[in-house]
């Protein structure tokens, strides 16, 4: 039932797979999920390779320099493949790699911006020899060299900034129920061990967004073990890590036995925590206590395709969401402005904000707006809870739930306290560490691939 990871983090594939059947707007779906099978935990579910280098687009051979020419503002050169590239004046002066204006132990610039010129030019252009390296003699007499490989690297030509666009960020596959039947699984100790476990783990969060970790201990803490491995746990008001059991007087109706809707966790919050992890320690052992899962992306660019008007009201108008309680003594009152549906500039899902129960009754809209903004709402969770798009997954005891706070919604079946005490910890990691972590991971087993 495991499913191959090599096949689930295929890149450069379709991002999103529309199902047809999902076109056609209905009334309110029925809301009963298929329940993701339950994974045999006998035997740890061990990672399995991948069949590829961990990072192909990364292993390539670099051509060498054949010749260059100076154009009006750029400088043009020609590779031994026969391809040309054009190098800005400007950017080349700006990053000069010579001692004075790059310090190469920090990666870093050095130079000063005051020094830099418009209209800056070489006097001088050299390629070496063996096609290894570029001199450049500026006007002002200061020189720099740059290895053909630097200069490769940085080409701009959509196929060398597509390359940095897959290191920088892998692409998500956006998913549906079928998920359940094909549940990305890590096992703790291998986490803990094995790099190329690890890394496995980071490009999967990156591309599917959700994680189920088995094997840790049944007590608090392995967050904190974990984390050495990942990311510093990001605390909130809550702590660096918290505790959902049913409490006497809850600050947060986590802390219930009560059903919790599809939601991302702490939207009051301008900077909401990027990744959360649960770690259930005791399951309650009724019905119940289930995690819900939906993939919000896709189920936001379904919206965006079937009900573009009422999609705009989700991008466009701005929601409080607040948390007002005491929790261990500590009193709160945070509020956060924000939409529903946040966009990135260039038109693409950032993150959706939705919380029945972290959204505030001040709406700071007209009542005709308002009453707009609840049908498009309303119809984005009759998308969202249809049985197509979200499954349920009951954690056991020792298994850790990782989802993407930024795009993969999480609730709870209701389940009753007082039978047994459920009892799950949970914390918080940061996508830049993680991303970063990644990266480090990658040229770490590229530099050294027995590893994978
Ligand atoms: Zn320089």
């Amino acid at each position: 039932m495991q499913a191959g990871w090599h096949s689930l983090l295929r890149r450069g594939g379709k991002i999103l797979r529309l199902s047809a059947s999902l076109v056609v707007p209905s009334a309110r779906a029925g809301t009963t999920p298929v329940r993701a099978r339950q994974m045999a935990l006998s035997a740890a579910p061990a990672l399995r390779s991948f069949s590829t280098p961990a990072t192909p687009d990364l292993i390539r051979t670099l051509p060498g320099l054949a010749r260059a020419s100076q154009g009006q503002n750029t400088l043009k050169v020609w590779w031994r493949n026969g391809e040309p590239d054009e190098f800005p004046y400007i950017w080349l002066r700006d990053n000069c790699q010579c001692p004075a204006c790059f310090l190469d132990t920090a990666s870093s610039r050095v130079s000063r911006v005051t020094d830099l010129s418009h209209d800056v030019r070489p006097k001088e252009v050299y390629v070496s020899e063996d096609g290894a390296s570029l001199r450049l003699v500026w006007e002002d007499g200061h020189e720099g060299t740059y290895t053909a490989s630097w200069l490769h690297e940085r080409a701009f030509n959509t196929t060398q900034q597509g390359v940095h666009e897959n290191f920088y960020k892998l692409r998500p596959e956006l998913w549906d129920a079928d998920m359940a039947q094909r549940i990305p699984r890590a096992s703790f100790d291998e986490l803990m061990e094995d790099d190329a476990a690890l890394l496995k783990l980071l490009e999967c969060m990156e591309v599917l967004g959700f994680t189920v970790v088995s094997g840790a201990r049944h007590e608090e803490g392995e967050l904190h073990r974990l984390s050495e491995r990942v990311s510093y746990l990001v605390p909130s008001h809550y702590g660096t890590t918290f505790t959902v059991k049913s409490k006497v007087e809850p600050s947060n109706p986590a802390y219930t036995g009560k059903y919790l809707d599809l939601h991302s966790d702490l939207v009051f919050l301008h900077y909401k925590p990027c990744v959360q992890l649960l770690h259930c320690i005791t399951q309650f052992s009724g019905d119940g206590g289930d995690s819900i899962l939906a993939d919000s992306h896709r189920v936001a660019l379904q919206m965006r395709e079937l009900y573009p008007q009422k999609f705009r009201f989700l991008t466009d108008v701005l929601v409080n969401f607040r948390d007002v309680a005491t929790d261990e003594g500590f009193e709160f009152d945070i509020i956060a402005r924000k939409p529903m549906i946040s966009m990135t500039p260039d038109g693409e899902i950032k993150t959706v904000n939705i919380s029945t129960t972290g959204r505030d009754s001040h709406f700071g809209v007209s009542p005709k707006d308002a009453v707009g903004w609840y049908d498009a709402y309303l119809t984005y969770c009759d998308l969202l809870y249809r049985p197509e798009n979200h499954f349920l997954y009951k954690l056991e005891a020792g298994e850790i739930l990782i989802v993407d706070n930024l795009r993969i919604l999480h609730g709870r079946t209701g389940y009753r306290a007082y039978e047994g005490q459920r009892h799950v910890q949970g914390g918080y990691w940061d996508w830049d560490m993680m991303r970063s972590r990644r990266r480090v991971l990658q040229k770490k087993l590229r530099e050294s691939p027995s590893g994978v």
